[in-house]
Protein backbone atom coordinates (compact mmCIF):
# COMPACT_ATOMS: atom_id res chain seq x y z
CA UNK A 1 0.00 0.00 0.00
CA UNK A 2 0.98 3.21 -0.47
CA UNK A 3 2.45 5.41 2.80
CA UNK A 4 2.29 8.44 0.96
CA UNK A 5 -0.52 11.33 2.14
CA UNK A 6 -2.35 13.08 -1.11
CA UNK A 7 -2.57 16.57 -1.02
CA UNK A 8 -6.06 16.94 -0.27
CA UNK A 9 -5.64 14.89 3.02
CA UNK A 10 -2.83 16.26 4.04
CA UNK A 11 -4.82 19.47 3.83
CA UNK A 12 -7.38 18.07 5.94
CA UNK A 13 -4.88 16.78 8.36
CA UNK A 14 -4.01 20.40 8.54
CA UNK A 15 -7.27 21.67 9.20
CA UNK A 16 -8.36 19.38 11.77
CA UNK A 17 -4.71 20.32 13.72
CA UNK A 18 -5.50 24.04 13.73
CA UNK A 19 -8.71 23.10 15.29
CA UNK A 20 -7.32 20.85 18.15
CA UNK A 21 -5.04 23.28 18.62
CA UNK A 22 -7.19 25.63 19.23
CA UNK A 23 -9.48 23.92 21.40
CA UNK A 24 -7.67 21.21 23.03
CA UNK A 25 -4.31 20.18 24.86
CA UNK A 26 -1.94 17.20 23.76
CA UNK A 27 -2.20 14.01 26.04
CA UNK A 28 0.24 13.71 28.81
CA UNK A 29 0.23 10.02 28.97
CA UNK A 30 -0.10 10.49 32.98
CA UNK A 31 -3.33 9.62 35.42
CA UNK A 32 -4.03 13.57 34.89
CA UNK A 33 -5.34 13.03 31.30
CA UNK A 34 -9.17 13.23 31.95
CA UNK A 35 -9.71 11.63 28.92
CA UNK A 36 -8.39 8.02 30.70
CA UNK A 37 -11.81 7.41 31.86
CA UNK A 38 -13.58 8.23 35.16
CA UNK A 39 -10.87 9.49 37.92
CA UNK A 40 -12.68 6.94 40.27
CA UNK A 41 -15.33 4.00 40.22
CA UNK A 42 -18.42 6.05 41.97
CA UNK A 43 -20.93 7.34 40.05
CA UNK A 44 -20.19 11.11 40.60
CA UNK A 45 -17.13 10.17 38.99
CA UNK A 46 -18.91 9.03 35.96
CA UNK A 47 -21.30 11.49 35.82
CA UNK A 48 -18.64 14.06 35.82
CA UNK A 49 -16.64 12.30 32.97
CA UNK A 50 -19.82 12.04 31.01
CA UNK A 51 -20.23 15.96 31.54
CA UNK A 52 -16.79 16.26 30.25
CA UNK A 53 -17.59 14.20 27.15
CA UNK A 54 -21.09 16.46 26.42
CA UNK A 55 -18.94 19.69 26.46
CA UNK A 56 -15.91 18.45 23.60
CA UNK A 57 -18.97 16.90 21.33
CA UNK A 58 -20.28 20.41 22.41
CA UNK A 59 -17.14 22.28 21.15
CA UNK A 60 -17.26 19.63 18.06
CA UNK A 61 -20.75 20.71 17.39
CA UNK A 62 -20.22 24.55 17.40
CA UNK A 63 -16.92 23.89 15.34
CA UNK A 64 -18.53 21.95 12.63
CA UNK A 65 -16.62 19.07 13.31
CA UNK A 66 -19.86 16.51 14.98
CA UNK A 67 -21.42 14.06 12.26
CA UNK A 68 -18.34 13.44 9.83
CA UNK A 69 -19.63 11.08 7.93
CA UNK A 70 -23.17 12.39 8.89
CA UNK A 71 -25.47 13.76 5.79
CA UNK A 72 -25.68 17.42 5.87
CA UNK A 73 -29.60 17.23 5.72
CA UNK A 74 -28.98 15.79 9.16
CA UNK A 75 -26.85 18.57 10.87
CA UNK A 76 -23.66 16.58 9.58
CA UNK A 77 -20.41 17.61 7.53
CA UNK A 78 -21.18 14.95 4.56
CA UNK A 79 -17.95 13.86 4.38
CA UNK A 80 -16.30 10.66 3.98
CA UNK A 81 -15.33 8.02 6.57
CA UNK A 82 -11.86 8.87 5.29
CA UNK A 83 -11.83 12.42 6.80
CA UNK A 84 -13.31 10.04 9.93
CA UNK A 85 -10.07 8.45 9.98
CA UNK A 86 -7.72 11.19 9.78
CA UNK A 87 -9.94 13.23 12.72
CA UNK A 88 -9.43 9.72 14.74
CA UNK A 89 -5.95 10.02 14.23
CA UNK A 90 -5.27 13.50 14.84
CA UNK A 91 -7.60 13.81 17.95
CA UNK A 92 -6.44 10.67 19.70
CA UNK A 93 -2.90 12.62 20.22
CA UNK A 94 -4.99 15.24 22.58
CA UNK A 95 -6.52 14.85 25.89
CA UNK A 96 -10.39 14.72 24.56
CA UNK A 97 -12.98 12.38 24.04
CA UNK A 98 -16.88 12.16 22.91
CA UNK A 99 -16.79 8.90 25.21
CA UNK A 100 -19.92 6.97 24.78
CA UNK A 101 -21.97 9.99 22.82
CA UNK A 102 -19.46 8.57 19.80
CA UNK A 103 -20.76 5.37 20.28
CA UNK A 104 -24.55 6.66 20.73
CA UNK A 105 -24.14 8.16 17.38
CA UNK A 106 -22.94 5.37 15.39
CA UNK A 107 -25.68 3.44 17.01
CA UNK A 108 -28.76 5.67 17.37
CA UNK A 109 -28.08 7.90 14.25
CA UNK A 110 -28.24 5.47 10.90
CA UNK A 111 -31.60 3.88 12.44
CA UNK A 112 -33.25 6.86 12.65
CA UNK A 113 -31.81 8.64 9.51
CA UNK A 114 -32.86 5.15 7.54
CA UNK A 115 -36.25 4.23 8.66
CA UNK A 116 -37.21 7.08 10.73
CA UNK A 117 -40.36 9.41 9.58
CA UNK A 118 -39.08 13.16 8.71
CA UNK A 119 -40.88 14.20 12.50
CA UNK A 120 -38.55 11.99 14.13
CA UNK A 121 -35.60 12.85 11.91
CA UNK A 122 -36.37 16.58 13.18
CA UNK A 123 -36.99 16.02 16.58
CA UNK A 124 -34.33 13.65 17.81
CA UNK A 125 -31.34 14.13 15.34
CA UNK A 126 -30.22 17.30 17.05
CA UNK A 127 -29.74 17.10 20.16
CA UNK A 128 -28.16 13.59 19.33
CA UNK A 129 -25.72 15.52 17.42
CA UNK A 130 -24.68 18.26 19.63
CA UNK A 131 -25.03 15.82 22.64
CA UNK A 132 -27.48 17.36 24.43
CA UNK A 133 -29.75 13.96 24.54
CA UNK A 134 -28.02 11.25 25.92
CA UNK A 135 -29.47 7.50 24.80
CA UNK A 136 -28.89 4.08 25.71
CA UNK A 137 -29.28 0.71 23.91
CA UNK A 138 -32.14 -1.33 24.96
CA UNK A 139 -31.48 -4.73 23.61
CA UNK A 140 -29.81 -7.61 25.45
CA UNK A 141 -32.26 -9.47 27.81
CA UNK A 142 -31.45 -12.41 30.41
CA UNK A 143 -32.63 -15.09 27.45
CA UNK A 144 -31.51 -13.04 24.36
CA UNK A 145 -28.33 -11.65 24.09
CA UNK A 146 -26.14 -13.52 21.04
CA UNK A 147 -29.84 -14.74 19.40
CA UNK A 148 -30.91 -11.15 20.07
CA UNK A 149 -33.37 -12.24 18.09
CA UNK A 150 -35.12 -14.10 21.11
CA UNK A 151 -36.25 -11.13 23.10
CA UNK A 152 -39.39 -11.30 24.95
CA UNK A 153 -39.79 -7.93 26.55
CA UNK A 154 -43.75 -7.61 25.07
CA UNK A 155 -45.42 -4.63 23.26
CA UNK A 156 -49.12 -4.44 23.44
CA UNK A 157 -51.29 -1.96 21.49
CA UNK A 158 -53.45 -0.10 23.32
CA UNK A 159 -54.84 2.28 20.73
CA UNK A 160 -52.61 5.35 19.63
CA UNK A 161 -49.93 2.80 22.44
CA UNK A 162 -48.05 0.23 22.99
CA UNK A 163 -47.67 -0.84 26.48
CA UNK A 164 -44.78 -2.47 27.58
CA UNK A 165 -43.37 -4.94 29.55
CA UNK A 166 -40.09 -6.99 30.34
CA UNK A 167 -36.41 -6.52 31.27
CA UNK A 168 -33.34 -5.16 29.28
CA UNK A 169 -29.94 -6.21 30.92
CA UNK A 170 -26.49 -4.86 30.45
CA UNK A 171 -27.34 -1.23 29.01
CA UNK A 172 -24.65 0.53 28.79
CA UNK A 173 -25.24 4.20 30.39
CA UNK A 174 -28.74 3.60 31.05
CA UNK A 175 -28.26 5.53 34.30
CA UNK A 176 -27.72 8.44 32.52
CA UNK A 177 -29.81 8.16 29.68
CA UNK A 178 -32.76 10.63 28.71
CA UNK A 179 -33.71 8.37 25.90
CA UNK A 180 -33.47 4.88 24.44
CA UNK A 181 -33.89 2.47 21.55
CA UNK A 182 -35.54 -0.32 22.26
CA UNK A 183 -36.51 -3.74 20.87
CA UNK A 184 -40.05 -5.19 22.12
CA UNK A 185 -41.97 -8.17 20.68
CA UNK A 186 -45.25 -7.43 19.44
CA UNK A 187 -46.43 -10.33 17.23
CA UNK A 188 -45.29 -13.76 19.49
CA UNK A 189 -47.53 -15.51 16.70
CA UNK A 190 -44.62 -14.82 14.34
CA UNK A 191 -41.25 -16.69 13.55
CA UNK A 192 -38.81 -14.55 15.59
CA UNK A 193 -37.30 -12.60 13.53
CA UNK A 194 -40.69 -11.33 12.59
CA UNK A 195 -43.23 -9.59 15.17
CA UNK A 196 -40.57 -7.17 16.50
CA UNK A 197 -41.15 -3.47 16.98
CA UNK A 198 -38.35 -0.82 16.99
CA UNK A 199 -39.32 1.97 19.70
CA UNK A 200 -37.64 5.28 20.98
CA UNK A 201 -38.57 5.36 24.58
CA UNK A 202 -38.71 8.20 26.93
CA UNK A 203 -36.28 7.19 30.14
CA UNK A 204 -38.31 9.29 32.23
CA UNK A 205 -41.49 7.73 31.41
CA UNK A 206 -43.46 6.12 34.22
CA UNK A 207 -43.12 2.26 34.68
CA UNK A 208 -39.34 2.10 33.88
CA UNK A 209 -37.07 1.11 36.08
CA UNK A 210 -33.06 1.64 35.70
CA UNK A 211 -30.54 -0.89 38.04
CA UNK A 212 -26.79 -0.16 37.53
CA UNK A 213 -24.87 -3.30 37.76
CA UNK A 214 -21.40 -2.81 39.66
CA UNK A 215 -18.68 -5.01 37.74
CA UNK A 216 -15.53 -6.49 39.10
CA UNK A 217 -13.72 -3.24 37.98
CA UNK A 218 -15.73 -1.47 41.07
CA UNK A 219 -17.59 0.61 37.99
CA UNK A 220 -21.09 0.18 37.28
CA UNK A 221 -20.77 1.06 33.45
CA UNK A 222 -24.24 -1.06 32.45
CA UNK A 223 -27.58 -1.49 34.24
CA UNK A 224 -30.59 -3.72 33.99
CA UNK A 225 -33.93 -1.96 33.16
CA UNK A 226 -37.37 -3.15 33.81
CA UNK A 227 -40.09 -2.64 32.05
CA UNK A 228 -43.78 -2.42 33.73
CA UNK A 229 -46.85 -1.02 32.23
CA UNK A 230 -44.74 1.42 30.18
CA UNK A 231 -47.01 3.78 27.78
CA UNK A 232 -45.16 4.35 24.23
CA UNK A 233 -47.27 5.92 21.70
CA UNK A 234 -47.12 4.74 18.35
CA UNK A 235 -45.35 7.32 16.46
CA UNK A 236 -42.24 6.53 18.31
CA UNK A 237 -42.22 2.86 16.17
CA UNK A 238 -39.20 3.62 13.54
CA UNK A 239 -40.12 1.78 10.67
CA UNK A 240 -43.03 -0.68 10.39
CA UNK A 241 -44.74 -2.32 13.15
CA UNK A 242 -43.43 -6.02 13.59
CA UNK A 243 -40.46 -5.68 10.82
CA UNK A 244 -38.14 -4.29 13.52
CA UNK A 245 -35.56 -6.37 12.90
CA UNK A 246 -34.92 -4.91 9.85
CA UNK A 247 -33.90 -1.49 11.74
CA UNK A 248 -32.27 -3.56 14.29
CA UNK A 249 -30.14 -4.80 11.66
CA UNK A 250 -28.97 -1.24 10.97
CA UNK A 251 -28.00 -0.76 14.53
CA UNK A 252 -26.19 -4.23 14.63
CA UNK A 253 -23.93 -3.20 11.13
CA UNK A 254 -23.12 -0.36 12.57
CA UNK A 255 -21.85 -1.55 15.99
CA UNK A 256 -19.84 -3.94 13.86
CA UNK A 257 -18.15 -1.24 11.73
CA UNK A 258 -16.86 0.33 15.40
CA UNK A 259 -14.37 -1.97 16.09
CA UNK A 260 -11.05 -0.71 15.37
CA UNK A 261 -7.63 -1.61 15.75
CA UNK A 262 -7.35 -0.89 19.26
CA UNK A 263 -3.86 -0.88 19.06
CA UNK A 264 -1.70 1.27 21.00
CA UNK A 265 -2.03 3.47 23.72
CA UNK A 266 -0.99 3.51 27.36
CA UNK A 267 -2.49 0.53 28.13
CA UNK A 268 -0.46 -0.81 25.01
CA UNK A 269 3.10 -2.15 24.64
CA UNK A 270 4.61 1.13 25.27
CA UNK A 271 2.59 0.84 28.43
CA UNK A 272 4.34 -2.29 29.54
CA UNK A 273 7.55 -1.88 28.33
CA UNK A 274 7.55 1.09 30.53
CA UNK A 275 6.34 -1.31 33.68
CA UNK A 276 8.83 -3.70 32.42
CA UNK A 277 12.10 -0.83 32.96
CA UNK A 278 10.22 0.08 36.36
CA UNK A 279 10.35 -3.22 37.98
CA UNK A 280 13.97 -3.91 36.24
CA UNK A 281 12.90 -7.28 34.13
CA UNK A 282 13.52 -6.25 30.93
CA UNK A 283 16.89 -8.97 31.25
CA UNK A 284 14.53 -11.88 32.43
CA UNK A 285 14.33 -14.02 29.45
CA UNK A 286 10.62 -15.37 29.50
CA UNK A 287 9.64 -11.46 29.96
CA UNK A 288 11.51 -10.77 27.12
CA UNK A 289 9.97 -12.89 24.90
CA UNK A 290 6.50 -11.85 26.10
CA UNK A 291 7.36 -8.25 25.62
CA UNK A 292 8.17 -9.41 22.06
CA UNK A 293 5.20 -11.41 21.79
CA UNK A 294 2.88 -7.88 22.86
CA UNK A 295 4.99 -5.56 20.21
CA UNK A 296 4.49 -8.25 17.59
CA UNK A 297 1.11 -8.59 17.91
CA UNK A 298 0.36 -4.82 17.96
CA UNK A 299 2.34 -4.75 15.20
CA UNK A 300 0.28 -6.96 13.33
CA UNK A 301 -2.87 -4.73 14.59
CA UNK A 302 -1.49 -1.81 13.33
CA UNK A 303 -0.89 -3.02 9.98
CA UNK A 304 -4.51 -5.34 10.03
CA UNK A 305 -5.35 -1.14 10.89
CA UNK A 306 -3.63 0.33 7.77
CA UNK A 307 -5.04 -2.45 5.50
CA UNK A 308 -8.77 -1.28 6.85
CA UNK A 309 -7.89 2.60 6.73
CA UNK A 310 -6.38 2.09 3.22
CA UNK A 311 -9.42 0.30 2.04
CA UNK A 312 -11.60 3.50 3.59
CA UNK A 313 -9.00 6.54 1.95
CA UNK A 314 -8.58 4.67 -1.22
CA UNK A 315 -11.32 1.84 -1.91
CA UNK A 316 -8.13 0.22 -2.34
CA UNK A 317 -7.40 -3.98 -1.30
CA UNK A 318 -8.95 -6.15 0.48
CA UNK A 319 -9.70 -5.08 4.26
CA UNK A 320 -9.60 -7.32 7.19
CA UNK A 321 -12.72 -9.31 8.30
CA UNK A 322 -14.00 -7.19 11.04
CA UNK A 323 -14.77 -10.61 13.29
CA UNK A 324 -10.71 -11.62 12.48
CA UNK A 325 -9.63 -8.11 13.72
CA UNK A 326 -11.71 -7.91 16.84
CA UNK A 327 -10.97 -11.74 18.31
CA UNK A 328 -7.07 -10.90 17.34
CA UNK A 329 -7.29 -7.60 19.22
CA UNK A 330 -8.89 -8.97 22.43
CA UNK A 331 -6.27 -11.89 22.31
CA UNK A 332 -3.79 -9.63 22.01
CA UNK A 333 -4.81 -7.11 25.21
CA UNK A 334 -5.24 -10.56 27.22
CA UNK A 335 -1.49 -11.39 27.00
CA UNK A 336 -0.92 -7.43 27.61
CA UNK A 337 -2.98 -7.29 30.51
CA UNK A 338 -1.34 -10.77 32.24
CA UNK A 339 1.75 -9.51 31.46
CA UNK A 340 1.21 -6.34 32.96
CA UNK A 341 0.71 -7.79 36.14
CA UNK A 342 3.09 -10.39 36.17
CA UNK A 343 5.20 -7.40 35.98
CA UNK A 344 4.05 -5.49 39.03
CA UNK A 345 4.11 -9.13 40.61
CA UNK A 346 2.64 -8.72 44.18
CA UNK A 347 1.92 -5.46 43.85
CA UNK A 348 -0.61 -6.66 41.25
CA UNK A 349 -2.38 -8.41 43.74
CA UNK A 350 -3.40 -4.90 45.54
CA UNK A 351 -6.56 -3.18 46.03
CA UNK A 352 -7.12 -1.06 43.18
CA UNK A 353 -6.72 1.98 45.44
CA UNK A 354 -3.20 0.63 46.70
CA UNK A 355 -1.88 -0.65 43.51
CA UNK A 356 0.56 1.23 40.89
CA UNK A 357 -0.80 4.18 38.84
CA UNK A 358 -4.01 4.16 40.55
CA UNK A 359 -5.03 0.53 39.81
CA UNK A 360 -4.62 0.83 36.03
CA UNK A 361 -3.27 -2.20 35.24
CA UNK A 362 -5.60 -3.73 37.16
CA UNK A 363 -8.71 -1.84 36.01
CA UNK A 364 -7.98 -2.50 32.47
CA UNK A 365 -6.97 -6.57 33.17
CA UNK A 366 -10.69 -6.40 34.98
CA UNK A 367 -11.76 -4.76 31.83
CA UNK A 368 -10.97 -7.00 28.81
CA UNK A 369 -13.55 -9.47 29.89
CA UNK A 370 -16.38 -6.98 28.73
CA UNK A 371 -14.24 -6.70 25.52
CA UNK A 372 -14.94 -10.73 25.14
CA UNK A 373 -18.62 -10.21 25.22
CA UNK A 374 -19.49 -6.87 23.80
CA UNK A 375 -20.41 -6.61 20.21
CA UNK A 376 -20.12 -9.92 19.74
CA UNK A 377 -18.59 -12.63 21.53
CA UNK A 378 -15.66 -14.09 20.71
CA UNK A 379 -17.20 -17.26 19.92
CA UNK A 380 -19.78 -15.40 17.68
CA UNK A 381 -17.23 -13.83 15.54
CA UNK A 382 -15.40 -17.09 15.00
CA UNK A 383 -18.77 -18.80 14.15
CA UNK A 384 -19.28 -15.58 11.67
CA UNK A 385 -15.48 -16.07 10.37
CA UNK A 386 -16.02 -20.25 9.41
CA UNK A 387 -19.25 -19.19 7.47
CA UNK A 388 -18.26 -15.42 6.16
CA UNK A 389 -14.54 -16.07 5.31
CA UNK A 390 -14.36 -19.63 5.12
CA UNK A 391 -17.20 -20.79 3.84
CA UNK A 392 -18.33 -23.42 5.91
CA UNK A 393 -21.52 -24.64 6.72
CA UNK A 394 -24.23 -22.50 8.22
CA UNK A 395 -24.53 -23.31 12.18
CA UNK A 396 -27.84 -25.22 12.72
CA UNK A 397 -31.17 -23.20 13.61
CA UNK A 398 -33.30 -25.84 14.95
CA UNK A 399 -36.10 -22.75 15.75
CA UNK A 400 -36.26 -21.57 11.80
CA UNK A 401 -39.70 -20.96 10.93
CA UNK A 402 -41.08 -21.15 13.94
CA UNK A 403 -43.73 -19.07 15.79
CA UNK A 404 -41.62 -17.55 18.73
CA UNK A 405 -44.64 -18.58 21.00
CA UNK A 406 -43.56 -21.89 20.44
CA UNK A 407 -39.87 -22.18 20.68
CA UNK A 408 -38.41 -23.49 23.56
CA UNK A 409 -37.20 -20.87 26.35
CA UNK A 410 -34.57 -21.58 29.02
C1 LIG B 1 -19.10 -3.94 27.73
C2 LIG B 1 -20.46 -4.35 27.27
C3 LIG B 1 -21.39 -3.40 26.91
C4 LIG B 1 -22.68 -3.79 26.50
N1 LIG B 1 -23.59 -2.80 26.20
C5 LIG B 1 -24.84 -3.15 25.86
C6 LIG B 1 -25.83 -2.15 25.62
O1 LIG B 1 -25.58 -0.94 25.75
N2 LIG B 1 -27.08 -2.53 25.29
C7 LIG B 1 -27.43 -3.84 25.17
O2 LIG B 1 -28.58 -4.11 24.84
N3 LIG B 1 -26.50 -4.84 25.41
C8 LIG B 1 -25.24 -4.52 25.75
N4 LIG B 1 -24.31 -5.50 26.02
C9 LIG B 1 -24.73 -6.90 25.99
C10 LIG B 1 -24.11 -7.69 24.85
O3 LIG B 1 -24.68 -7.32 23.62
C11 LIG B 1 -24.34 -9.18 25.18
O4 LIG B 1 -23.63 -9.47 26.39
C12 LIG B 1 -23.83 -10.07 24.08
O5 LIG B 1 -24.67 -9.97 22.96
C13 LIG B 1 -23.79 -11.55 24.54
O6 LIG B 1 -24.99 -11.96 25.06
P1 LIG B 1 -25.11 -12.67 26.48
O7 LIG B 1 -24.34 -11.88 27.48
O8 LIG B 1 -26.56 -12.92 26.74
O9 LIG B 1 -24.35 -14.07 26.31
P2 LIG B 1 -24.91 -15.37 25.61
O10 LIG B 1 -25.43 -15.03 24.24
O11 LIG B 1 -25.87 -16.06 26.53
O12 LIG B 1 -23.62 -16.22 25.46
C14 LIG B 1 -23.12 -17.07 26.53
C15 LIG B 1 -21.94 -17.88 25.98
O13 LIG B 1 -22.39 -18.73 24.91
C16 LIG B 1 -21.62 -18.49 23.73
N5 LIG B 1 -22.49 -18.62 22.55
C17 LIG B 1 -23.72 -18.07 22.35
N6 LIG B 1 -24.19 -18.38 21.13
C18 LIG B 1 -23.24 -19.13 20.52
C19 LIG B 1 -23.16 -19.76 19.24
N7 LIG B 1 -24.14 -19.66 18.34
N8 LIG B 1 -22.02 -20.47 18.97
C20 LIG B 1 -21.00 -20.58 19.88
N9 LIG B 1 -21.05 -20.00 21.11
C21 LIG B 1 -22.15 -19.29 21.43
C22 LIG B 1 -21.12 -17.07 23.87
O14 LIG B 1 -19.96 -16.84 23.11
C23 LIG B 1 -20.86 -16.96 25.37
O15 LIG B 1 -19.60 -17.50 25.68
C24 LIG B 1 -23.02 -5.16 26.44
C25 LIG B 1 -22.09 -6.13 26.82
C26 LIG B 1 -20.83 -5.74 27.24
C27 LIG B 1 -19.85 -6.80 27.66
Amino acid sequence: MNFDESLEEAEIRAEIRTFLDANATLKTGTETDWSRGPVDDSEEAARAYMERCRSWQKVLHENGWAGITWPKAFGGRGDSAAVSVLFGQEASKYDVTAGFIAAVQSLVGPPIMRHGTAEQQARFLPGLLDGSVNWCQLFSEPGAGSDLAALSTRAVRDGDSFIVNGQKVWNTQAQFADWGILITRSDPDAPKHKGITFLLVDMKTPGIEVRPLVQATGQAHFNEVFFNDVVIPVENVVGEINEGWAVTRTVLSSEAGMIGSGAGGSNGFEGVLALARKYGRTNDHDIRLRLADAYARERMLQLLGLRMQSFILNGRGNPPDPSVMKNFMVQAAEKRYDLALALEGADGMLDKVDAPQNGFWQSVHMGQFGSRIGGGTNEVHRNMIAERALGLPRDVQPDKGLPWKDILKA
